[in-house]
């Protein structure tokens, strides 16, 4: 399969963002579905819209309502069905929240949440009832920021994350970018973003021209959970990111009817290596409220790593982790259970 890494026209991706699905009934209508699905629109729906590329739902499969894609982003009445153990705020945010920008999570990573703003709503988001309006970076630039990364030597990695920071205009992260390279400090420089799955056409020209212009080694965390959502669009984008030189690293949730399986999972991990990136995470779903349909027990999330592991080379084996409040690292689930 042989796909041109030329990166798209610059700023055609902001139309399409305009443009994307944010209505239940026209998601539905347009894949043949009106009428077979009931369409929902749950409290939770209303607070965190359906919202999806038209690129994104071209790859869903017409007629399906058990569509892998279909439902990550489709709002359901099981949202609304309060769970044991699901809360607002599973991860413990809001009672600690950001300052201005930077949450310094993990040692010698500063991560800054850059914009709220997705492309995509995913149903499962750990941050569906996050305020990211109050915590993300000023408007006026990155030097407050900057400054206290600057302040503290131990930091060796910038990691702009979100929301979705590729949602930021290129002038704002070329300004960013430009800024950490000449932080003496920094070692890497790493993006978080669902951009290039969910609307490949923002990997354009002038998207490319900071990112190849960068001397710190990059990394592109991507985020894709099903071999459906990678296409002829998406590769394009994602050869055109590797053409920069960048690494390109998934991560993925695990997600009850999208890719429970060591099929989907499989599949997944082998279409992301011939698109050029690597399985990184596969983690757990974080028990926020509005999403325990999704949930997969941990000791079948354990049993299925494992059917993977035994399927595929190492290097095609996410790790299988779980988020815990207040922990210094993600922690790796135990696959023996
Ligand atoms: C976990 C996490 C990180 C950092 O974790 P690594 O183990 O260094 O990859 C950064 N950003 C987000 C959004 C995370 O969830
Ligand atoms: S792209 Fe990421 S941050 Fe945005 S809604 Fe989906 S999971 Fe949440």
């Amino acid at each position: 399969m042989r796909v041109t890494s030329e990166p798209w026209p610059a700023g055609d991706w902001r139309r399409l963002l305009a443009e994307a699905v944010g209505d239940a009934d026209e998601l539905l209508a347009l894949l043949g579905l009106d009428g077979r699905v009931r369409s929902a629109t749950p409290a939770g729906g209303r607070r965190f819209p359906l919202r999806v590329p038209r690129g994104f739902v071209a790859r869903m499969r017409r007629g399906d309502p058990a569509d892998p894609l279909l439902r990550q982003v489709l709002p359901l009445a099981e949202e609304d069905v309060p769970a044991p153990g699901f809360s607002a705020d599973p991860l413990g945010e809001l009672a600690a929240p950001p300052v201005a920008g930077v949450l310094h999570k993990y040692e010698g990573r500063a991560l800054v949440v850059a914009t709220g703003a997705c492309a995509v709503h995913c149903r499962y988001c750990f941050r569906r009832h996050f305020p990211y309006a109050e915590h993300h970076a000023p408007g006026g630039g990155w030097q407050a920021t900057l400054d206290r990364i600057a302040a503290d030597p131990g930091i060796a990695e910038l990691i702009l994350s979100g929301g979705d920071p590729l949602t930021l205009s290129d002038a704002r992260l070329a300004e960013l970018a430009r800024a950490a390279d000449r932080l003496p400090q920094l070692r890497r420089f790493r993006v978080h973003t669902r951009l290039p799955i969910v609307l490949p056409q923002r990997v354009d020209e002038t998207l490319v021209e900071w990112l190849r212009a960068m001397e710190l080694p990059t990394v592109v965390v991507v985020h894709a959970n099903h071999a459906n959502e990678i296409d002829d669009d998406v590769r394009r984008a994602l050869a055109a990111l590797r053409a920069t030189g960048a690494s390109l690293l998934n991560q993925s949730v695990l997600l009850a009817g999208v890719n429970d399986s060591a099929a989907a999972l499989a599949g997944l991990s082998e279409t992301l290596l011939d698109a050029g990136v690597l399985p990184y995470y596969l983690h757990m779903l974080d028990p926020v409220a509005g999403s325990a349909h999704f949930a997969v027990a941990e000791s079948r999330a354990a049993g299925l790593v494992r059917e993977l592991a035994a399927r595929l080379p190492g290097y095609l084996v996410p790790r299988l982790v779980r988020e815990v409040a207040g922990a210094p690292s993600k922690l790796a689930v135990d696959l023996e259970v």
